[in-house]
């Protein structure tokens, strides 16, 4: 999972929660940005700012440079494997098109849908986008998929894909055979890295991820990499996310991120991750809705990331990163939770900062600091793993009962339980800083979120918190000049307020109610809208994109 308001890896059709008369009109859902059917490819492509994925190499051993560009190497195969995942016409639409700005966009997106306006189609004679991606036949429905998956569960495996036999049934067919030419190629760079590795555990993951990736068998690479702790150099390999699968929420998306820890930065999160057994015990729910108990043995990093791959590439890029999303692993042994440091300073820098300067009130900017983002973003990554997972009337988990509703329900909880967090923090003396940096930086995160409109899970989660914010009295926004005030003592009773909201419909399982509170904040007000609206025409970026490679790094290029 990722970290709200930074991660705009859009999908699917907008407003998939929305009845259809409750989405909003195409102009406005058409993101912030000017994003509208007629934008250019100029236009759409000037909405990222460039940035170089460089990183301080002084630190690094001679092994761990030349490991760097086989790691890369491994993640530019999920990046073949991801164009087949979402757009497998890659080459002859690429061969179709003469325009350079189009050519990008399509690199951009992987595909002719721009992810960042609700993934409307930006090429001539492109129709929609299916909402199963390329996993499923296009014409299959989740009720046909549901019946045929009751005799055949691999149907609705994470890391198969969907196709008809020659006799039109539904068959399964396992990544690791669909993708085999990329994934030996992946698999045997990762083994070449794995020899040069100096740290045992660094050595035994890269050794059992390239197993994993010939058998879909990712669990004991998952625990390796868990039990990784004294590595510098770090690698997210393999199928990953579901955000791709709006059909029906369970098929992986292949994605890659290298990385480079910051030991220094590390050093401060790690104390963190002690404190959520306490945390858990004073959610702000019934005692039944927080029994469970988080794992413990997870861990918090700061990383440069070097580069990105695949689904991670797509579109907007996240900032940090909570895995692995196997529930079953995260109930044993918890999560690593991955602070993307150069990306979120990059972010805050080129987006944030300018977005601020237009819409949080003037004598409240002074509240916008990058240490309040990061925390901001590190405890929503924590709270992933606060709450609940199983549902407590036998409904299973929570994923389970509230199907496609899930991901966006559990990224408003872990945006909500992490300023919860912040807050309990703060409280306790542990975080110093003035808790209304927090709450100013957050709502102008999620503003800023909201450009996105509802294509994807963190966007519809984003517009749900705003309106209930809003409604709570936790901002307010003065009409004259279109800027947003936070109130502290009211934000902080709007925070306990939702999270106890959200914990019960997911302790509950609760499908119909989820829609019920989603689905009328699914659409942007006009009010919030037009705010929106100036911004566009400030030029302030709405994501970024990356030159990175091994050059970049000032690194030659792995050895074949
Ligand atoms: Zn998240």
């Amino acid at each position: 999972m990722r970290a709200a308001g930074w991660a705009a890896a859009g999908l699917g059709a907008m407003c998939a929660c929305a009845s259809p008369g409750d989405r909003a009109p195409a102009t406005h859902v058409a993101d912030s940005a000017g994003a509208t059917a007629t934008a250019t490819a100029a236009e759409r492509v000037a909405r990222y700012a460039t940035v170089r994925l460089s990183a301080d190499l002084a630190p690094l051993s001679a092994k761990e440079r030349q490991m760097l560009p086989l790691l890369m190497d491994a993640a530019r195969e999920m990046d073949t494997i991801y164009w087949q995942e979402v757009y497998p016409e890659r080459d002859s639409l690429l061969a179709s098109i003469s325009d350079s700005s189009l050519r990008r966009l399509v690199e951009i997106n992987y595909g002719p849908w721009d992810r960042l306006a609700g993934n409307e189609p930006f090429v001539p004679g492109v129709g929609p986008r299916a909402k199963g991606a390329a996993f499923y036949p296009a014409d299959l429905t989740a009720a046909t998929l549901d019946s045929a998956a009751a005799g055949d569960p691999a149907l609705k495996g994470a890391y198969t894909l969907v196709r008809r036999d020659s006799a039109g049934r539904l068959t399964a067919v396992p990544y690791h055979s669909a993708f085999a030419a990329p994934t030996a190629r992946a698999a045997a760079r990762l083994r070449a890295a794995a020899a040069l590795a100096e740290d045992p555990g660094l050595r035994r993951y890269l050794e059992t991820r390239a197993r994993a990736l010939e058998t879909d068998d990712y669990r004991a690479s998952d625990f390796a990499w868990l039990d990784m702790r004294h590595n510098r150099l770090d690698i997210v390999v393999g199928p990953t996310e579901t955000y791709d699968d709006e059909l029906a929420g369970v098929k992986t998306a292949h994605e890659s991120y290298v990385l480079i820890k910051d030991l220094d930065w590390s050093a401060r999160l790690s104390r963190y991750a002690a404190m959520l057994p306490a945390l858990q015990r004073g959610l702000p729910v019934p005692d039944a809705y927080r029994r469970e108990t988080p794992g413990t043995d997870s861990d918090l990093n700061a990383y440069d990331v070097v580069y990105y791959a695949g689904q991670a590439n797509a579109g907007g890029k996240t900032i940090a990163i909570n895995l692995p999303n196997d529930e079953e692993v995260q109930l044993r042994k918890g999560t690593r939770r991955l602070q993307l440091k150069n990306a979120m300073r990059a972010k805050f820098d080129r987006i944030l900062v300018p977005l601020a300067d237009a819409l949080i009130a003037p004598d409240q900017q002074r509240h916008i600091t990058f240490d309040a983002f990061f925390e901001n973003t590190m405890f929503h990554e924590v709270a992933h793993g606060l709450g609940i997972k199983q549902t407590i009337n036998g409904r299973g988990t929570v994923r389970q009962a509230l199907k496609e509703r899930h991901n966006a329900l559990e990224e408003e909880k872990a945006d909500v339980l992490g300023l919860y967090m912040v807050s309990a923090l703060n409280r306790q003396g542990e975080l110093k800083a003035d808790l209304l940096d927090n709450y100013v930086t957050f709502l102008a995160g999620i503003i800023r979120s909201v450009r996105f409109g509802a294509s994807d899970s963190h966007g519809r989660a984003n517009m749900t918190t705003f309106a209930f914010f809003r409604d709570h009295g936790a901002f307010t926004r003065d009409s004259a000049s279109g800027t947003y005030r936070v109130d502290s003592a009211r934000m902080a009773a709007a925070v306990d307020s939702l999270a106890g909201r959200i914990l019960q419909l997911q302790g509950d399982g609760d499908y119909a109610g989820v829609a019920a509170f989603m689905d009328p904040t699914s659409r942007i007000g006009p009010v919030l809208q037009g705010d929106l609206d100036r911004l566009g025409t400030k030029g302030i970026p709405v994501d970024i994109i990356f030159e990175q490679g091994p050059e970049v790094l000032g690194l030659p290029p792995a050895p074949r």
